[in-house]
């Protein structure tokens, strides 16, 4: 019986492994992915860690894994198919059959990258991931969707890769944070295709052209490789019927990660937050222990 049974191995996940083991409380972190360290691996550049003023995503998410593992972290791999409840203590089950008890759980599953729901959106050159993809770009022409810090982010990525870069958002306004609007500005490569609704992407078996209607207009973009960008939608359907969680799926939690359900709490993306951020999630996987400790001390 596990004292807590920590799922994601996401900054927030792995920061609540370093405490809890610093706290004398048995826990195992589940992870989905061998050795994952969540959607920091892909993000190219993180500027805003506070004492690592430039890092990579992947070196960043490596280090915190370090730290979890010299302190004793144990993991399990396996994806969790369900959470139940009896006699006081939590089962998580998986795929495979296993199951794993727990006094408590931490729950740090982050997010997925939401899909865009058009015709062509799944042709080949369709891809969620700048980082991962944007090389097979190299002196060719490229879109980006979206309007936040990922899409200015990947749309910057693939200037220094690509020969043209469409940004195409819904709005005339970036969501994404004022630093990165100047530097896309500054970026003549990038092409500002504002107020833009991308109506289908199409081709034979590849990306060719991307349609668009902008401010009510048809218009047409031949490209090689759309990067989706469009935001997340969190990892929460375990707790449906068990947490409260609002309209957009998230767990209703304050920074204390207390959630509806006694022994669940919420750590990192998945809890309803104004700045999702890796220093807020590695923030939330402390409260969490902290919560959890007081919860077990009564
Ligand atoms: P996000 O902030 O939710 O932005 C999603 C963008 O996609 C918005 O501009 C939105 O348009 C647009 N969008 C949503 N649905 C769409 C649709 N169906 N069709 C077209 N456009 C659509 O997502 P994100 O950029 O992935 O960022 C997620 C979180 O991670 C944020 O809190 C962000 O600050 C954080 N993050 C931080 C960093 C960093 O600090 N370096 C890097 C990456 C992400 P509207 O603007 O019109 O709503």
């Amino acid at each position: 019986m596990y004292d807590i049974i920590i799922i994601g191995s996401g900054p927030a996940g792995l920061s609540a492994a370093v405490y809890a083991s610093r706290a004398r409380l048995k826990s195992i972190v589940v992870e989905k992915d061998y050795a994952g360290t969540g959607q920091i691996a892909v993000s190219e550049c993180v500027d805003n860690y506070l004492g690592l003023p430039e890092i990579s995503g992947y070196d960043l998410g490596e280090k915190f894994r370090e730290h979890a593992e010299k302190f004793g972290a144990e993991f399990y791999d396996g994806e969790a198919v369900s959470i139940s409840r009896s006699d006081g203590f939590y089962t998580v089950s998986f795929k495979n059959g296993k199951t794993l008890d727990g006094k408590t759980i931490i729950y740090a599953a982050g997010t997925s990258y939401r899909r865009l729901d058009i015709p062509g959106g799944k042709l080949q050159g369709v891809s969620y991931c700048a980082v991962c993809d944007g090389m097979f770009y190299k002196n060719k022409t490229v879109a980006v969707i979206g309007g936040g810090d990922t899409a200015l982010e990947d749309a910057l990525y693939m200037s220094r890769i690509a020969n043209k870069v469409y940004l195409i958002h819904r709005r005339d306004e970036f969501k994404a944070n004022k630093a990165l609007q100047e530097k896309v500005k500054d970026t003549p490569l990038i092409e500002l295709v504002l107020n833009s609704e991308v109506s289908e992407i199409i081709g034979e078996k590849r990306v060719e052209t991307i349609k668009i209607l902008q401010s009510g207009r048809e218009k047409e973009l031949t490209i090689n490789g759309v990067f989706v960008a469009i935001g997340s939608i969190p990892n929460t359907t375990l707790l449906n019927g068990i947490c409260s969680l609002d309209k957009s799926g998230y767990i209703i939690a304050n920074e204390d990660g207390i959630t509806s359900a006694e022994g669940i709490f919420a750590a990192g993306d998945v809890r309803t937050k104004k700045l999702k951020q890796v220093v807020t999630a590695v923030s939330d996987g402390t409260n969490c222990v902290k919560s959890v400790e007081e919860y077990l001390a009564y």
